[in-house]
């Protein structure tokens, strides 16, 4: 304990209190047990951090904090550090300070980190890589959906010594804010899935997005012997990652790991070799969607680059299974769902209606609900959606939200989840397949229930 005591001490009397060093904090994180930043969860001995919020004040939960177990508290508030209690770190901002100490984290270990980022498919990559590289290493991977300037830093406070490889997934809703997250995690290896019309409102524009991506790019090309992993078919990837020498994926013959799905009814298969010479190997996911089909690639590409053997690859692949109402299917007593209500926006929305249309079943149903968050362009792009559909000839929809409702079409529209949920109790659909799909917001997963 003395010794705690003592960089309490350091701390409180450094000239530059505010502007703390972070490695006498760093001592102090060593100490403990672990970072926490919900009061409701400080196990004993652990380093408690107050996050602000839109709605709340972390420094008002720091007394409850060490109450409950937690050996210090860092706040960014004087008024919620008692004068002479020395469980009390005073920081000018928790969240830079949060982001400090996991940069410090970071670079003591050393740990290879591999970033991944893209408009989607980000967690069901980042889930599909770390299954593979678990086949040969010990990994550290970002639990969920972590993804933001809180659950990066996060993540990689979890890192241990014996961790051998990192895989971080960062998200963005703004330009910079890749940029940020790369200067945080100091990714050795980045991977961007894709780039597609997501978060439209925060960044501008399409081209926007492009550039936003791109920031793990640009921070690797600056590193200069960094690697990164290219999925080839991609043209905006292609674009950005010029200067670059890649690790390559897709369906080009000479890529260093190529493939082609080969079903897709429902659960996506496909087969895959290194190069130009090697052997096809058959891949039997399952997965729901044509369009994890890169993901898994890159998961082939970045294992067999790590020398993980191929049939372990495969295995990995074989095994895993989707979860949080991503791409699941879901047999009923009455239909087969398949539930992708946990986000949309229009590059995933084609890919899922793309696939839907592609897949071999009888009596197809689509329940869509409105894509949030896509600003100037909501109209014109949920227009080219109901487009699209009538264009399939999809005649069963059901399309959900006021987004959906402004447009032009003849389905039945629903203002929002209660409203369809009514309309179900009264007339449920039965022996069909159904696509479930829209953002959070609409929350569509409470549909499930009921078809
Ligand atoms: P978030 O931005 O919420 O973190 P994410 O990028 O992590 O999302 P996932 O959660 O893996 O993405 O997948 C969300 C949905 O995106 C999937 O259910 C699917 O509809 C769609 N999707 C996944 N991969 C692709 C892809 N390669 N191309 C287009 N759409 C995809
Ligand atoms: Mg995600």
């Amino acid at each position: 304990m003395f010794a705690k005591y003592q960089f309490y001490y350091e701390l409180q009397n450094s000239p530059k209190e505010k502007d703390m060093d972070i490695t006498a904090l760093y001592q102090i994180f060593l100490g403990c047990t672990g970072i926490t930043t919900d009061s409701r969860n400080c196990p004993e001995g652990s380093l408690f951090i107050a996050l602000k919020g839109d709605t709340f004040n972390g420094n008002a939960f720091a007394a409850k904090a060490l109450e409950a177990g937690s050996a210090y508290a860092v706040v960014d508030e004087a008024a919620y550090a008692p004068a002479g209690d020395t469980r009390y770190i005073l920081v000018d901002n928790c969240l830079h300070t949060l982001q400090q100490l996991a940069n410090y984290h970071r670079r003591q270990l050393g740990t290879r980190i591999i970033g991944i980022t893209g408009t989607n498919g980000k967690t069901t990559t980042k889930e599909l890589i770390s299954a593979v590289l678990s086949q040969k290493y010990n990994v550290l991977y970002t639990l969920g959906n972590l993804n933001n300037p809180i659950g990066v830093p996060l993540t990689l406070l979890r890192l241990e010594t014996e961790h051998e490889l990192g895989v971080v997934e960062m998200g963005a809703s703004h330009p910079g804010d890749i940029k940020e997250l790369v200067e945080i995690a100091e990714p050795d290896y980045g991977i961007i899935t894709n780039v597609g019309k997501a978060h439209l409102e925060g960044f501008g524009s399409f081209e926007g997005v492009i550039r936003t991506k791109g920031e793990l790019y640009d921070y690797l090309r600056r590193q200069g012997n960094s690697t990164i992993f290219l999925h080839q078919d991609n043209p905006y990837l292609r674009e950005i990652a010029r200067g670059l020498n890649p690790i390559t994926y897709g369906e080009g013959n000479s890529l260093y790991i190529n493939g082609h799905v080969t079903g897709n009814s429902p659960y996506l298969a496909f087969e895959w070799r290194a190069g130009k010479e090697g052997e096809f190997h058959q891949v039997h996911t399952r997965l729901i969607g044509e369009y994890n089909f890169p993901n898994a690639l890159a998961a082939v590409t970045i294992g067999h680059f790590f020398g993980v053997e191929a049939e372990k690859i495969d295995k990995a692949l074989n095994e895993y299974e989707p979860r949080n109402n991503r791409s699941q299917l879901k047999k009923t007593a009455d239909n087969t769902l398949i539930i992708d209500a946990y986000n949309a926006n229009p590059t995933s929305m084609l890919a899922a209606i793309g696939n839907f249309r592609n897949m071999q079943a009888e009596k197809k149903m689509l329940i869509l609900g409105d894509m949030r968050e896509l600003g100037k362009d909501s109209a014109e792009e949920h227009q080219r959606i109901v487009d699209y559909l009538e264009e399939y000839g999809f005649e069963d929809v059901i399309l959900v939200g006021e987004l959906f409702a402004a447009t032009r079409h003849t389905y039945t529209t629903y203002p929002d989840a209660p409203a369809l949920i009514a309309a179900l109790q009264k007339n449920k659909p039965c022996g069909k397949t159904i696509l479930i799909k829209g953002s959070n917001g609409i929350k569509l997963n409470t549909v499930v229930d009921y078809l």
